[in-house]
């Protein structure tokens, strides 16, 4: 794993594609996942990105942005303003490519730096939603900052659990476990933050109805999104130049397929009614009837 430190110009970036309708900014503490080499990295979009990449194998390198909180402070009050007169307001996605709480996170804390500097910023600079996405059990070390910030912005935290299944055939494993997702999920509820499991991509379940009562248990809704349609692409063409989808045909062949998709959110209605999200208007909060 090659670590550098670097600097950004300017962390809150105007969101534009899939994201443009979710959040007016996506902010990126790291750039490059360590993440990379697990299971959510192989079939993770972002490894199509050449300007992310550059080259580099996903998964090898990770750029520290030092100056990530220092950059939200010069820039938030003038990008906050454009929001509110261009877009439906000030929201912020962290983050969409990178995991914001990488094991590196211990040492450097850019993250918890960023949430700080939201924290203690004049409230017109906060953003009116933020949404904290990560694969990360460890997003529970600074549940105590997020309650101080849901206490000032709208503030979701989604957590991602894409599978019951331990591993997949022939794929790594998850960086952290379905158990310790799920425990860190019932703690941020436990603490009152709005808890979303984002099950995305969606990967064949051992026993659907098992997994989404855990998730009305453990979280206050779902999200359920499909690499068609989910990974950039409307037919799912970048993760089938990848190893998931052999991968989950083994398992179950017509998980591949979006009709596995819709199937999966019917068994979630049953158990969550009224909090079930499917792909883009999930990620944005909103639910299906
Ligand atoms: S944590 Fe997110 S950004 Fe990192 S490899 Fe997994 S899906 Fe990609």
């Amino acid at each position: 794993m090659e670590i550098s430190n670097t600097s950004v110009g300017n962390v809150l970036t105007r969101t534009s594609g899939y994201l443009r309708t979710i959040t007016s900014h996506s902010l990126q503490p790291y750039r490059g996942c360590p993440l990379g080499n697990s299971l959510c990295g192989v079939g993770c979009y972002v490894q199509h990105n050449p300007y992310v990449t550059q080259g580099r194998r996903w998964g090898s390198f990770l750029e520290v942005r030092t100056n990530a909180a220092d950059s939200y402070r010069a820039t938030a009050a003038r990008e906050a303003r454009w929001a509110r007169r261009h877009r439906e307001g000030f929201s912020i996605f962290l983050s969409s490519s990178t995991e914001p709480f990488p094991p590196q996170e211990k040492r450097y804390g850019i993250t918890r730096q960023v949430l700080e500097a939201m924290v203690e910023q004049p409230p017109e600079e906060v953003p009116d939603e933020l949404i904290l996405q990560t694969h990360s059990p460890r997003v529970t070390e600074v549940a105590e900052l997020l309650r101080a910030l849901a206490r000032r912005c709208r503030l979701r935290v989604h957590l991602s659990i894409e599978t019951d299944r331990p591993k997949l055939p022939g794929l790594p494993p998850p960086a952290s476990t379905i158990a310790q997702r799920f425990a860190a999920a019932a703690q941020l509820k436990e603490a009152g933050l709005a808890t979303v499991i984002t099950v995305a991509p969606l990967l064949p379940l051992e026993d659907p109805e098992s997994f989404f009562s855990r998730v009305a248990e453990a979280a206050d809704a779902v999200v359920l999104d499909h690499f068609i349609g989910g990974d950039g692409s409307s037919t799912g063409s970048r993760t089938r130049r990848t190893r998931l989808p052999a991968a989950m045909e083994e398992v179950q062949p017509a998980s591949s397929e979006l009709g596995y998709r819709d199937a999966m959110v019917r068994i979630a209605q049953r158990h969550l009614p009224g909090k079930v999200g499917v792909g883009i208007d999930g990620f944005a909060g909103r639910f299906l009837a």
